[in-house]
């Protein structure tokens, strides 16, 4: 109907991206589910026509009804999402106006203007994202065909010869997502950076441009967010870890900061960490990939964790994990070592969150990371053997008094003092 309604214009469509890369890459007899859509309109003569992907996404949604419309104006881009059933997912369609880019500075925002087809293209980040499907059918006189592929910068030969290649040299000081782009596609896709590519890519990191715009505070926060979404795909995948090699191998978490580098301490501490969770937090309650992310972080100067953190606008959570961690860290490790019965260990942890608990033990001493352990997976659990139900049946009217027997009994508890109900009763006697 998208093509019908813009041939009905006399504009071309075309089916552009991620979309058209995974069609190329299934095999015939492999189902593909297509959930993000990226459409593009070109072909226009009118200057006002520059608004013709959200002309075109109206269309359909006043078809659609249920299909709900936004609008991203400055982009000249309009998206609808139509929420179905839990196993399929949303489907997102997006339906852009062609359009060029330019970067006014160094990972700048981009500033938009419509254009064509080959110019929305060349704008893209690699050779295998920058194919198009023609879906309208051509003007008279006009060369192409409905279904034609439209390949201006080889993306097929690369996606046959598995490489992620760049399309223009300054891709990655323009913007340093792509590094991370690059890194996920070739991870999940099986492919290889091609080799110039890489040079860019180690180019761009070298020069130092993203450790300047930090510290000058120009990055714009469009591109603080990307850059975390980027980090959150990566860190989230089940493909992580052979990601954030190719990160290290490729020294890109130095985009974060000028110092990050992924020693083998780091390494260790983060798959340490990450074992830990899956074993505390089967059900996912946390968010394991933004604690990776502040393993990651942790491993900077204290002075400068809430630097990145603020920068890459993490949750306020995460911001006073980082900000406490070091405070917490002292404590930790000037007492526990002195703390002989489980109690005290007890009351000594109990004041700190799991997760500060989980980043601070991979930073100590074996014997201090054994006891947080403790903790986490034992006494944490431990529960008083009464509740206040049996304090009121036991006649102890209700007040601040009850968390402290409570408290006592716990303690006795843990210590090995008493071990049944019965024990209980006669202990608060
Ligand atoms: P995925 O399957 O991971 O969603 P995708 O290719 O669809 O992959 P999107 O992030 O949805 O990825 O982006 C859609 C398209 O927009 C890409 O295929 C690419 O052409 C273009 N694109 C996205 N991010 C950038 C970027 N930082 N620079 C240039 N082009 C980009």
């Amino acid at each position: 109907q998208a093509s019908n309604e813009a041939q009905s214009r006399g504009w071309h469509l075309y089916l552009v991206g991620g979309g058209v890369r995974d069609l190329l890459l299934t095999e015939a007899n492999q189902p593909l589910l297509l959930q993000d859509i990226d459409l593009v309109v070109d072909g226009f003569h009118r200057a006002t026509d520059d608004g013709a992907g959200l002309e075109l996404a109206s269309k359909i949604q006043q078809m659609y009804p249920q299909a709900r419309l936004s609008v991203h104006g400055e982009f000249q881009t309009a998206a609808l999402l139509w929420h179905k059933d839990p196993t399929l997912g949303n489907l997102w369609i997006d339906i852009a106006t062609a359009r060029t880019e330019f970067y006014p500075y160094p990972a700048a925002n981009p500033e938009v203007e419509a254009s064509s087809i080959r110019q929305d293209l060349y704008r893209r980040d690699f050779t295998i994202n920058a194919l198009a499907v023609r879906l309208t059918s051509p003007k008279k006189g006009e060369f192409s065909r409905k279904g034609d592929l439209l390949d201006f910068f080889g993306g097929l030969l690369d996606l046959r010869s598995r490489q992620i290649r760049v399309l223009h040299p300054n891709s990655f000081i323009e913007d340093p997502t792509r590094i991370y782009r690059a890194v996920r596609f070739a991870v999940r896709l099986g492919f290889t950076i091609e080799s110039q590519t890489e040079e860019y890519i180690r180019y761009a990191i070298a020069s130092g441009v993203y450790e300047r715009l930090r510290l000058e505070n120009q990055q714009a926060p469009a591109l603080t967010t990307r850059l975390r979404t980027e980090l959150k795909y990566i860190l989230q995948a089940e493909y992580w870890k052979p990601a954030l090699q190719l990160l290290a191998d490729l020294e890109a978490l130095r985009c974060l900061h000028q110092d990050l580098i992924l020693t083998n301490q780091l390494w260790w501490q983060i798959r340490c960490v990450s074992r830990w969770l899956k074993i505390i937090d089967p059900e996912n309650n946390f968010d394991h990939w933004l604690i990776r992310l502040e393993v990651l972080i942790a491993h900077l100067n204290p002075s400068e964790r809430i630097k990145v953190a603020t920068n890459l606008q993490l949750p306020k959570d995460s911001l006073q994990r980082l900000k406490k961690l070091e405070q917490i860290e002292t404590e930790v490790i000037e007492k526990l070592p002195h703390y002989q019965r489980k109690s005290e260990i007890y009351l000594l942890l109990r004041q700190y969150k799991y997760v500060s608990l989980i980043l601070l033990s991979v930073r100590t001493s074996k014997s201090i990371r054994r006891t947080i352990w403790q903790y986490l997976t034992r006494l944490a659990k431990v529960e008083p053997l009464l509740n206040g139900n049996d304090l009121k049946n036991l006649g102890y009217q209700p007040g601040p008094i009850y968390k402290q027997i409570l408290d006592n009994l716990l303690i006795a508890t843990l210590d090995g003092k008493i071990h049944s109900y019965t024990e209980a009763e006669a202990f608060i006697q």
